[in-house]
């Protein structure tokens, strides 16, 4: 059982990241892990989120966190590029709407801006650094496909969930079930990525 601590307060997130420690089925090869918040995490100053891309921003984090772990920890920067917006909101997909975002004001804006424009095309991005102590162990990326629709539908998930048509579900991720978005998902594939990583024998 390999314990990794991970470095973020959305709920969302951690309800997700934390599917990866549920068993499965023998023979995927991947390692049993046990995930945890990094104790003290809310008390810890925020780690300025400065990068320009999804990987700068979680290896900024990782290190700015990993020191204050009792071992590996894993921080993650995600989002959600809109090809009709030059790929916006992307890095700033937390913080569309202003400093005090909430996801509803965010997708309410999202909405606004995709008014009368017809590609839809959109896709979620995570990125997950892993480091020990401030070194970084490795970098891991997922991405997954999907259209912005024109009003939110479900209640599962969180941020942009609702707007976030998944062709082959014929379903928003928002009327998914976690487990079920996990199983696509921009942040599921990065975290089956990591757990394969942990596997291999260490350089
Ligand atoms: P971060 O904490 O800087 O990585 O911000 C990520 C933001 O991107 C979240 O607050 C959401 O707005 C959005 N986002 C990332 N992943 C998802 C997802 O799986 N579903 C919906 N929104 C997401």
């Amino acid at each position: 059982m390999i314990r990794l601590y991970c470095a973020t307060g959305n709920r969302g997130k951690l309800r997700e990241f934390r599917m990866a420690s549920e068993p499965r089925p023998s023979g995927s090869g991947l390692p049993l892990v046990e995930i945890d918040v990094l104790p003290g995490f809310a008390a810890l100053p925020p780690a300025v989120e400065s990068g320009a891309t999804f990987e700068e921003n979680a290896i900024l984090k990782a290190r700015h966190y990993g020191p204050h772990a009792p071992g590996l920890l894993f921080a993650d920067d995600s989002g959600l590029e809109v090809d009709a917006l030059g790929g916006a909101p992307g890095v700033y997909s937390a913080r569309f709407s202003g400093p005090h975002a909430t996801d509803q004001a965010n997708n309410r804006l999202l909405l606004e801006k995709l008014r009368g424009v017809e590609n839809r095309a959109a896709r979620f991005v995570c990125v997950i650094a892993l480091v020990e102590g401030e070194r970084l162990r490795g970098v891991y990326r997922g991405a997954v496909e999907g259209a912005i629709l024109d009003a939110p539908r479900g209640s599962h998930g969180f941020g942009y969930d609702p707007l976030f048509y998944f062709p082959p579900f014929g379903c928003t991720f928002g009327e998914a079930a976690d487990e079920r978005k996990f199983s696509v998902s921009h942040r599921g594939q990065a975290l089956l990525a990591m757990l394969a990583a942990l596997t291999k024998p260490r350089p």
